[in-house]
Parts: structure tokens; sequence; C-alpha cells
């Protein structure tokens, strides 16, 4: 079993961690150093059962929940103490929001004029506002409409840029308290929207923060700065939100996640149940010829990709998967320095069920499918716990993700053009010919029915089959999907790009 060749587990040692009142005093951040398999099982046994409260930070675990010091002791297992006070580096990091983020975001929100620059934006963890704000300023960006509501009454924000035939989608913080994730997921598309090369060749999707709520719930004075999930209550107890990466509708409720309300890996009560997950997995169906798809996570540094639900067997596309997760990996090292693992998600981390790289993979045909856990790793300095990296993090994590992108991209690019569809559309395929697993993008293909506009089209299985000036007037076939194209006056340009979901 993975777990018997973990190395490093970090908990949060917590009496009162994730207690009402936000409070981590007295709180450690501790790692283990299992060296065998009998210290692995004492760990996992204990993981598993939770009445020991593990939240476990790092990827090399099955569960999580919480622990104490007392606790920990009564284990027998050696560790170290990385972070002795987790209430100070919390204090540490408000503080210096307080003098930052927080003057940048209350200017922004009472309407005053700000200077939203990459020498603005990167020197803190920023709001969702602020971020949202500074992608929507950047050159060539299109803020699309919202793609969803939380449970707060939050818009899901996603942009576009780009005008190749391949769409790529990517989003960070879909977990609340992994900040680096929003910040480099913003990093980069600053970065990628630089790149007209890149830019040719695809057409980019991105979704800076999917979780704002629990986003904004980790950043408030008020909040909990290592919740995890969404903020929907969940009924018969005071244990909030759901796992966003365990609501989607592939495997979903298998092992690799809990049907504990309390768990940090709470699958939810149905699949796609959140906003979140309903509203991305509606939201990537809607875009023709969408062959890739990253999910941003901290931390561990891996490259990772489908299957997350068994660690037996590869997946149908698993050399190309793992030649651009290896490339990616290889980009890194080469800027920064960094080692990132890379392979199946499940055999190279652990398992995991309703996840995202599963989801897209499997059940919507993205074969490009990746799951990327940002720095720091395992060996990150003492005093800097995983999930609250240094400021200063943020532009190297943003630069060392930025040429992963454009490796892994760049090789993807070049295997779509070396094995054209045979279809006569003026689009490229998508890739979901080469999973079988049942998705609505494909559908048996529906016939081309007489459609009465110009400035939208009606697009089935990716390739345009009419257009149309009015999706509600639209008469597209079944199976096809009314796409608006109204910001911009190249219809037909437009089709590979954003559609509104609204099947016809
Ligand atoms: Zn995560």
């Amino acid at each position: 079993m993975k777990l018997l060749s973990a190395i490093y587990f970090a908990v949060a040692a917590a009496t009162t961690a994730f207690a009402a009142d936000s409070r981590y005093s007295g709180d450690q951040v501790v790692r283990f150093n299992v060296t065998s398999p009998k210290d692995a099982d004492i760990l996992k046994d204990a993981i598993d059962k939770g009445g020991l409260g593990l939240d476990v930070w790092t990827h090399r675990a099955s569960a999580a929940g919480k622990i104490d010091v007392r606790a920990i002791k009564k284990l027998g297992l050696p560790y170290t103490v990385l972070v002795p006070d987790l209430q100070a580096l919390v204090d540490a990091e408000r503080d210096h929001m307080g003098k930052n983020s927080e003057v940048l975001h209350n200017s922004l929100m009472s309407g005053e004029p700000v200077q939203l620059t990459a020498a603005t934006i990167f020197n803190d963890w920023q709001s969702y506002e602020t971020l949202s704000a500074f992608i929507a300023g950047l050159p060539g960006v299109t803020q699309l409409p919202s793609i969803g509501k939380t449970y707060q009454g939050r818009d899901i924000n996603a942009f576009k840029f780009g005008t190749g035939p391949y769409a790529v989608v990517f989003n960070g913080g879909i977990h609340a308290r992994e900040w680096i994730s929003p910040a480099t997921t913003t990093y980069v598309t600053d970065q990628l929207v630089k790149n007209a090369d890149l830019l040719k060749k695809f057409t980019f999707y991105v979704i800076p923060v999917l979780n704002p709520d629990g986003y904004a719930y980790t950043r408030a004075a008020s909040g909990q700065r290592y919740h995890r999930k969404n903020l929907e209550p969940n009924a018969g107890t005071s244990c909030i939100g759901t796992d966003i990466n365990r609501n989607f509708d592939y495997m979903w409720s298998k092992p690799g996640a809990s049907s504990d309300q309390c768990s940090d890996t709470y699958y939810g009560k149905a699949a796609l149940s959140t906003a979140e997950a309903s509203s991305l997995s509606k939201f990537i169906k809607s875009i023709p010829n969408t062959v890739g798809y990253v999910d941003l996570h901290s931390y561990s540094e891996m490259f990772l990709f489908a299957n997350g639900y068994t660690c037996t067997g590869q997946v149908k596309d698993y050399d190309t998967l793992y030649k651009g997760s290896k490339l990616a990996a290889d980009a890194i090292k080469a800027t920064s320095g960094e080692i990132f693992k890379y392979g199946g998600s499940c055999a190279t981390s652990y398992k995991t069920s309703g996840d995202t790289v599963d989801y897209m993979y499997n059940a919507v045909g993205v074969t490009y499918s990746y799951t990327l856990e940002l720095r720091p790793n395992e060996n990150a300095a003492s005093g800097t716990a995983g999930f609250n990296p240094p400021v200063s993090e943020i532009i190297p994590s943003g630069q060392e993700t930025t040429a992963a992108f454009l490796a892994l991209w760049n090789y993807v690019y070049g295997q779509l053009s070396a094995t054209p569809s045979p279809s006569t559309s003026p689009l490229p395929p998508t890739s979901i010919s080469k999973t079988s697993a049942p998705t609505s993008k494909t559908a048996t293909p529906a016939t081309t029915s007489a459609a009465v506009c110009s400035h939208t089209v009606c697009v089935t299985g990716g390739k345009l089959v009419s257009s149309c000036s009015d999706c509600a007037k639209a008469v597209c076939a079944k199976d096809s999907y009314c796409c608006n194209t109204s910001w911009d006056s190249t219809c037909v340009r437009e089709v590979s790009q954003y559609c509104t979901g609204v099947a016809c």
C-alpha cells in the first residue's frame, strides 16, 4: 500500500484548532517521520478511525481529522515540530495583510482608483475581488458571465483569453486554505496573456478562485484560516462545508472520500450537490474542444493525472499524460530547482474519489486533465507551514508554474497537431473520443438543423453546426449547445471560445 512508503506527515496538533473562536493558540504543526510499515499502520489507523482528530496537511495519507499534542504522544511515533506556535504564524500573516492586501481591497471596494499591477498584486495574499479585478484588466482578457453563484451568493468569476482552436480550463482555490493557488493561478494568467505564440494555439479559460466563499472565510479575522471546504451548512451538525474536490460525479462517494460531514474530505449529500462543482461541470461541458484542464492546489509539489480513485492499472492515455507531466516537472526544475513528483494521482499521492482530475478525464472527456500541487514540498523550512508559505514564495511559484504550463501545453499542441481529426469541421476535434466514459459531449452526434440567425452558433461535439442570432430563438439539434458570441463580432471564430451551456 502506498502509505507504507510514505515518509513524512505534517499534521496540525490541535487542542483548539478549528474551534469557533478561530484561535490556534498552543497549536503546533508537527511532522512524523514514518520509517517502518508498523509505524505507518499505527498512523493510518489513527487517521482512519478519526477519533484522534488528525488534520493531515500533506498529500501522503488517506483521511483527515484533528489531534492534540497528548494524543500524538500516545501514538508513540517520533515527530519533529515544524511550527511551534501556529497562532503566531497566523497573526503575522494577518498583520502583513492588514498593511497590504486589505488596504488594496478596501480601496477597490470603495471605488477609489487603484493601481493593480504585478508589482502591487504579488507582494501579498490578495482578496478574491482584487485578483478578479486584476485579471479582468489584463490585455486580451474577457470576463465571462458568472458561471454560478455560491451558497453565500458570490459570483464564481471566469475569464477567457487567447484565440487558439483548442480550449484549456484551469482553476485555483477549490480548497479554501491553499492561498498560494489563487495567487499562482493569477500570476500564470498574467504571464500567458503575453505569450502570443501560445495564444494562437489555445484559448484559455481561468477561474482564479472556484471556492470564493471558503477563501473569504479563511482570510477573515473572524473566520478559520485552515478551513478547506465550501461554506454550505450540513443538516444536523455544526460542521460546515463539503469538500468540492470530492463532490464530482465520477466514482462519487467511493473510497477516497468521507461520508462524515465533519471530515475535511466530506463528499457531500449528492454528486455535484455543491454550487461550485456543478457550476464548473456545466461550464467546462459548454466549451467546445476542451483538451486540457488543470486544478491548482497546494501543497506537496506534484503533477498528477487520473486516476485518483484507484491505484491499480493505468488510464488509456497514460503515456501521453505521463510525458506531459514529466515535461512540466522538468521545466519547473530548470526554472527554480524544485523537484515535483509526477504520475497517476493515486499511485503518486493517495486515493481520492469524486475529484476533478478523474471527473474531467473520465466523465467529461478532457484528455489532458491534471491536478497540480504547488510548493512548498515536504522539505520546506521549519517555521513555514505548508499552507502558510511566506509571500516571497508567490512569484517563484508563479514563475515555475508558468514554465510548467508552457512546456505542457506546447507538448499537447504537438500531440494534437500530429493526429489530425478526420472530421471536416473547421474546428479541431475534442479529445473525448479517446475515453470510453459516457459524457454529454460524446452523445450521438445530432444532425444539423436549420437555424435562424447570425451572432450565435449551435455546436455539437465541438463542431459548428449552424449560425443563429439569439440563443432563445436558436433551433439547434438535440445535444447541441447554443454559443453566445455577443462580445465579439467574429461569430464563427468564437464558436470555439465560449458556450452558454444552454442546450437547444
Ligand atoms: Zn487542495
